[in-house]
C-alpha cells in the first residue's frame, strides 16, 4: 500500500537566522529514514506522466521503486541511465514545473518529492565504476564545460571518442561553479562530477578562451573532426540609467564570479568585493535572489530585490523566494529604476525608482508592467547589484565563419539535431536558447552528442 500522507516528507534545513550568515547549503538532505517514507507516497503509476515532464527522461519511478526496496546503488545507476549529474539536478532543478508538475499526487496534495529523492540517491549511493571505453579515433571539441558541454562530452566518451573541453576561466563546471551560490550548489558536487568525467577519459583544458587562444577554424585544422559549442549565456545586460557607471554598481554576474571563483564564501580569502551594508539588487529570477542572499552572507545589514513586478510575475523558484525572505531579504516589488545616484568622489549612494502599476499581458504573457508618473523614491544604498538578465558573449560568432546568431545573439541551428550553420559544428545550452536552466542545458547536450555521434558513423 503506497503512503497516502498528502504532503511532502520535510527537508531539513539550516535555521534562516544562523544561514543568512554563512555559506553553508541550506538544505541539508534527507536521512534514509526521510527517504525512504516520500519513496513510499509514489503510486508508480502506469502511465508514468512524470517522466514525460523530464527534459532528459529519467525512468523515475523505476528509481524510486529502487529506493523502496532498499537498493539505493541500483537507484543510482538507473538515473545514471539518462542523467549524467542526479547530485546538481536534485538541488537545483525547478521540478515544481517539471516532472513533479504532473505527478498525479499533486492533484490532490503536494507531488512526490522527485528531486529530494534524487539528491538523496545521489549523495548516498556507493563507490561508482567509472570505465574508460578505449578511443574510436574520433576527435571531437567542445567548447564550455558548462552542463551542455559537459554532458554531450560525456555522452561522447562513452562511445569511445576522444573528447576535449574547453573552457575559458579557471575552473570548469559553467554556471554550477561561477554563478550558483556555495549554499545552494556546493563546489565539491560540481568538482566530483568533472572527476569522474575526466576519470573516463575527458581531457578538459581550462583558461582556453576559443576565439582568442584558438579559433574553431584552427581546432578543425588540429584533426577535430566535430565541434560542439556550449559555451553559455554570460552577457550580462545593464539597466541603461543614468549613474550605471558609478562605483558600487555591479553585475549580478561579476559579483557571483567573484565570490565563487575568488572564494570570497570560504574564510580567510580577501576577495575584492566593494563592502556594503545597504545593497539593492534588481531583477526577479534566480539570478536576483542568489546575489541578494550572497550580499547578505557577507554581511550587508538591508537587502532589498527591487523589482518591476509583483510576486506573482516573479520568474524565481518559489522555493528561492521563501529561502530569500526568510532570510531577512526585503521586497520592494512593482519598483523599476531610472537612476543610481551617487557622491562627489563616485561612489553609489542610492537606488532612484518609479512606482509601477501593471496594464495588459505583454508578449512574455505577463502582464506589462507601467510607469506611475510622480512616483519616484530614493532607496539609500551603497551597493546596486543589476540581475535583470543574460544573453551570449559575440565572441565565438564573431570569430567564426558561416556561424549564424539571431538578434538576441543566440546561435541558429537546426532544432532537431542543434547542428550550426558552420559545417562540423553543433551548438546548445543557454547558447542557443538564452538563459534557461541545467536541465535543458543537459538536455541539449545529449541531442547534440546524438547528431555527432551519427556525423561520425558511430551507433548510438
Ligand atoms: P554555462 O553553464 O553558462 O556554461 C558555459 C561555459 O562556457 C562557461 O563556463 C563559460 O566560461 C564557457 N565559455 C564561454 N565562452 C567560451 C569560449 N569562447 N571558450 C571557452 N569557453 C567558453 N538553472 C537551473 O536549472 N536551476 C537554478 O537554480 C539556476 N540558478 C542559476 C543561478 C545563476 C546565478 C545563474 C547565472 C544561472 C542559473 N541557472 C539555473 C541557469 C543555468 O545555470 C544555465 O541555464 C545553465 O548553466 C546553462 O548551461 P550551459 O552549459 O549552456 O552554459
Ligand atoms: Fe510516482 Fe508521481 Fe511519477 Fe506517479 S507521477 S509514478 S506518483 S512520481
Amino acid at each position: 500500500m503506497p503512503n497516502m500522507q498528502m504532503q511532502k516528507t520535510p527537508m531539513p534545513e539550516q535555521d534562516p537566522a544562523v544561514r543568512a550568515r554563512n555559506f553553508d547549503e541550506v538544505a541539508r538532505g534527507y536521512t534514509w529514514e526521510m527517504a525512504l517514507n516520500e519513496a513510499g507516497r509514489c503510486l508508480n503509476c502506469k502511465n508514468r506522466p512524470c517522466v514525460s515532464g523530464c527534459p532528459v527522461n529519467v525512468q523515475i519511478p523505476d528509481f524510486i521503486a529502487l529506493i523502496a526496496a532498499g537498493d539505493v546503488d541500483g537507484a543510482y545507476r538507473k538515473i545514471k541511465e539518462t542523467n549524467a549529474l542526479p547530485a546538481v539536478c536534485g538541488r537545483v532543478c525547478p521540478q515544481e514545473t517539471q516532472c513533479e508538475s504532473k505527478c498525479v499526487r499533486g492533484v490532490k496534495g503536494e507531488p512526490v518529492a522527485i528531486g529530494r529523492l534524487e539528491r538523496y540517491v545521489a549523495d548516498h549511493h556507493g563507490e561508482e565504476q567509472i570505465s574508460a571505453p578505449a578511443s574510436n579515433g574520433h576527435r571531437v571539441a567542445v567548447i564550455g564545460s558548462g552542463p551542455a558541454g559537459l554532458t554531450c562530452a560525456g555522452d561522447l566518451r562513452k562511445l569511445g571518442c576522444d573528447v576535449t573541453v574547453f573552457e575559458a576561466l579557471s575552473t570548469a563546471g559553467g554556471v554550477l561553479s561561477y554563478g550558483i551560490p556555495e549554499f545552494r550548489l556546493p563546489k565539491s558536487i560540481v568538482a566530483e562530477e568533472v572527476s569522474r568525467l575526466v576519470a573516463a577519459g575527458v581531457k578538459v583544458e581550462t583558461n582556453m578562451v576559443i576565439g582568442r587562444v584558438l579559433s574553431v577554424d584552427e581546432l578543425m585544422e588540429q584533426g577535430y573532426e566535430a565541434v560542439f559549442i556550449g559555451s553559455g549565456a554570460g552577457l550580462p545586460s545593464f539597466m541603461g540609467v543614468p549613474g550605471e557607471g558609478l562605483l558600487g554598481v555591479l553585475s549580478a554576474n561579476e559579483f557571483l564570479t567573484r565570490i565563487n571563483l575568488m572564494k570570497a564564501y570560504r574564510e580567510g580569502y580577501d576577495t575584492p568585493l566593494p563592502k556594503a551594508t545597504r545593497v539593492a539588487v534588481v531583477g526577479g529570477g534566480n539570478v536576483a535572489m542568489d546575489a541578494a542572499r550572497c550580499a547578505m552572507r557577507l554581511g550587508a545589514e538591508e537587502v532589498y530585490i527591487v523589482y518591476r513586478r509583483g510576486e506573482e510575475e516573479m520568474p524565481a523558484r518559489k522555493e528561492e523566494i521563501h529561502h530569500a525572505k526568510e532570510e531577512g531579504i526585503r521586497f520592494q516589488f512593482l519598483s523599476a529604476p531610472v537612476a543610481v545616484e551617487g557622491d562627489e568622489k563616485g561612489f553609489v549612494t542610492g537606488l532612484r525608482y518609479v512606482d509601477m502599476k501593471l496594464g495588459e499581458p505583454d508578449a512574455s504573457g505577463r502582464r506589462r508592467p507601467e510607469p506611475i508618473p510622480g512616483s519616484e523614491h530614493t532607496l539609500s544604498v551603497d551597493l546596486v547589484i543589476a540581475a535583470i538578465g543574460n544573453s551570449p558573449n559575440p565572441l565565438l560568432r564573431a570569430t567564426t565563419r558561416g556561424l549564424e546568431a539571431n538578434r538576441k545573439g543566440c546561435l541558429v541551428v537546426n532544432e532537431e539535431t542543434l547542428a550550426t550553420t558552420r559545417e562540423g559544428v553543433w551548438a546548445g545550452g543557454d547558447a542557443v536558447s538564452g538563459a534557461a536552466t541545467v536541465i535543458l542545458a543537459m538536455g541539449a547536450g545529449k541531442q547534440a552528442a546524438r547528431s555527432i555521434a551519427a556525423h561520425l558513423g558511430l551507433e548510438n
